[in-house]
Parts: C-alpha cells; structure tokens; sequence
C-alpha cells in the first residue's frame, strides 16, 4: 500500500472523481492545530476543515465520548429511540435557545431541511398557496452541494449543466436591504443568509444590515433564517456569527463543527411554530440523530464551552487582524473578518500564496480566487500564533 506522499497522491488521483484540487500535501496525523504528513513534516492548520475543527484535531475529550458511545451502541435508525439524542436536544436547544431541533448528518442536508421546513410553514401556517412558496438568497452564497444548495446559488452559476434548478427560489445582492425589500412577495417563505460568507470569500454585510433584514423579515412575516453552518459554534468570536447585532433568527442551521471534527452531524433549530410543520414520516435520515454523532455533538458542545472558545477567537481574532494589517504590501486589498475568521483579499491570486505558506509549514486555502481564508482551530495558543504570523507576515511581504 501506498505510504509516502508521492504514492499516497497517486493512488488518490487514480480512481477518485475530480471534483477537488486539493493543496499537494497529505495529512496522516493530527493534534490540536498540527498535523503531519508520512514523512513527518508538521503544519499548522489554518484552515481547520472549513471550521469543523473548532475544538481542534482530535480533542481528547470528543475522542473519548467517541470511543466510550461506540462501545455501547452507534445506530438504532430513528425506528427506535436511543439514549443519547434527548441530551443532544437539550445541549442545543440551551445553546439556541429554540424549542425544537431536528438532526441530520452534514450541512447540505440541513440545508434542505431548512427549506423544506420553510415551505411548509408557508402553506400550513402563512397561507401561501400550493406550490407558490418562495425562498430568497444571497447572490454568493454557499449553502453545499445538493441540488437545493446550488439552486440556491444559481442566480450566478449559470453554465453549471446541473439544471433544471429548483424552482421557487430568489436572490439578491448579499447585503442589500433594498433588494431585499423588493423581493419579498406575499409567497416568501424565507430569507435564508450566511450572516459572513465563508466561502464567498469571508465576505461581511454592511453593519445593521442583519438586524435591518431580520426586523423587514418580521415586519412581512417572512422566516429569516441562519445558515451558521461555518460562522456557528464560536468561528467568528460569538456563539453565532448573528450575535453581533443581537439578532435571533427563526431557524438556525448547524453543521460542521457540531461533530467536532470527529463525525458529520448537523442540525436545524426552530421554535414549534416553524418546525413544528413535521410530522412522521416526512422528514428524516437513517443516521440522522444517531447516538455515536449524538454523543461526540455533545463533548463537542461542551469543549466549545468549558473552554471559552468563542472569547478566545474573540481576542486572538482582534490581534490577528492587527497584526496582518501593518503588513505594507499594496497587493494586500482588505482584511476582513471577525473573531479567527479572517479573509485577506489580494489584488493578485492568493494560489500561490498558499502554496508559499505551506512550504513554511501553514496549511490554507484559497477561497474564491483572491482571497486567503485564515480560520485555525479556536483552541490555537498565542505562542503557535505568533509562530504563524511570522511566516504569513514573511510571506505577504514578499508577496
Ligand atoms: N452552508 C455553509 C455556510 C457552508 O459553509 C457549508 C460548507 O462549507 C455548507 C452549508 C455545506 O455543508 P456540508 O459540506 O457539510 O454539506
């Protein structure tokens, strides 16, 4: 079998569909905010898998409750209940402060439970009329990969052939209340926003705007809802990215860092008004709240808060920022971001950037094609971050 990074690369490439272009670097360990190839070179990672790695790699008390839940039981379907997924209610339910939750495995999929739920509270609750229901989004956004989530991104994917889209849905420009405005229409389920754009490019509305939208959102009795997926479970410096201007949405959606790093499960959060519109049998997963996904979201709620991670990525994320920005280099457009999710947008592709700062030994990823994604594991130390600057400084200068 393949063991060196040569061959390992090679044997990935062979067989496997092209859809990723990853960095050329294999991860076969990992601890906190390090990993390590075959041959034993140590990164850091600065990208901690989209923030699913909040609680950094292997955190041992995810790990535990991993290794102790799999040797009571995994999976028992939603045919049975099992022990684990009344606490993971709870946990939620206390760090949302909604009546219900509904699990899933990854965040597409609560994605689509997200706009499922939204049309049926249209009909059943709002009144909308059979079929007529609409949903709007943000031109940019990035809600996964099912068909519902790049419908949801198709105002701009034009010449994708993944067509025919989903109907029913609208975008506007991310940002705009205006727009906004002028796209509601009596059938509007929802309004469904990434309160940052991670993928779009850690792209931030203009200020008040989220507050501005949730109240014109209440006003037309519209749902807003939170796609919290990346920003949710204390990314941005806050519990959720929607924190910092004190707006409640009336449905979040969680994945990624809800699993810890360690397993895929991801959520929706509502008040009985909205998710309540379920009954059995029309929504569900097979391993949709099983109690191996349900034990690990629970240690991995719990590290979030025993140790103080969205405070830490609050502080170490205000001097990150500091720090990048007395970096002289005009090919540097913008800084951005909040808490340790942070977007540097270049003039140039930051490809290439990336590739130097992995020689240095810092994993990254572009997103878009300017800009350079910052976004350790929360659990990072201020002696490994100023390790990192120092190398992202050295690189950015030279740049
Ligand atoms: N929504 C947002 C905001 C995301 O950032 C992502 C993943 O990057 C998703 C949804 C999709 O999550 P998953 O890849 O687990 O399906």
């Amino acid at each position: 079998t393949a063991t060196n990074t040569e061959a390992v690369i090679a044997q990935t490439e062979k067989h496997g569909a092209r859809n990723y272009h990853p960095l050329p670097v294999v991860i076969s360990k990992a601890e906190g905010v390090w990993v390590e190839d075959p041959e034993g070179r140590r990164y850091m990672d600065m990208l901690s898998a989209y923030s699913a790695l909040n609680q950094g790699h292997r955190h041992p008390k995810i790990i535990q409750a991993l290794k102790d839940q799999a040797d009571h039981v995994t999976l028992t379907s939603r045919a049975f209940h099992n022990d684990q997924l009344g606490r993971f209610y709870e946990k939620v339910s206390a760090v949302t402060k909604k009546e219900l939750v509904l699990p899933m495995n990854t965040g597409a999929e609560a994605v689509e439970t997200a706009v499922k739920a939204a049309r049926r509270w249209a009909y059943r609750r709002k009144g909308v009329t059979h079929d007529q229901a609409e949903i709007i989004a943000c031109h940019g956004n990035f809600h996964g990969r099912t068909m519902t989530a790049v419908s949801l991104a198709a105002a701009e994917a034009d010449g994708t052939d993944f067509g025919p889209m989903l109907p029913g849905i609208r975008s506007v420009a991310y940002g705009d209340l205006n727009a906004l405005k002028q796209a509601i229409t009596p059938n509007t389920a929802a309004f469904l926003v990434e309160p940052i754009q991670g993928e779009g490019g850690v792209v931030m509305p203009p200020e008040g705007f989220l507050k501005q939208a949730r109240e014109l959102c209440r006003e037309n009795n519209v749902l807003f809802i939170a796609d919290e997926i990346q920003t949710g479970l204390c990314r941005t410096g806050r519990t959720f990215a929607c924190d910092w201007e004190d707006v409640v949405p009336d449905m979040y959606i969680l994945g990624k860092a809800l699993g810890g790093g360690v397993f895929p499960i991801s959520c929706v959060a509502a008040d009985e008004e909205v998710l309540g519109v379920f009954e059995p049998g029309s929504h569900g997963s097979t391993f949709g709240g099983n109690p191996l996904g349900a034990a690990v979201a629970c240690a991995s709620l719990d590290v979030l808060e025993e140790e103080g991670l969205a405070e830490r990525s609050d502080r170490l994320g205000t001097y990150f920022r500091e720090r990048l920005g007395r970096i002289d280099n005009p090919k540097i457009k913008e800084i951005r971001g909040r808490g340790l999710f942070i977007g540097v947008e270049l003039t140039v592709p930051a490809r290439e950037s990336c590739e130097k700062l992995k020689d240095e030994g810092l994993l990254c990823k572009e997103t878009r094609e300017n800009v350079i994604r910052f976004a350790p594991p929360l659990v990072i130390d201020e002696a490994d971050l100023d390790w990192a600057l120092e190398k992202i400084e050295s690189v950015l200068q030279a740049l």
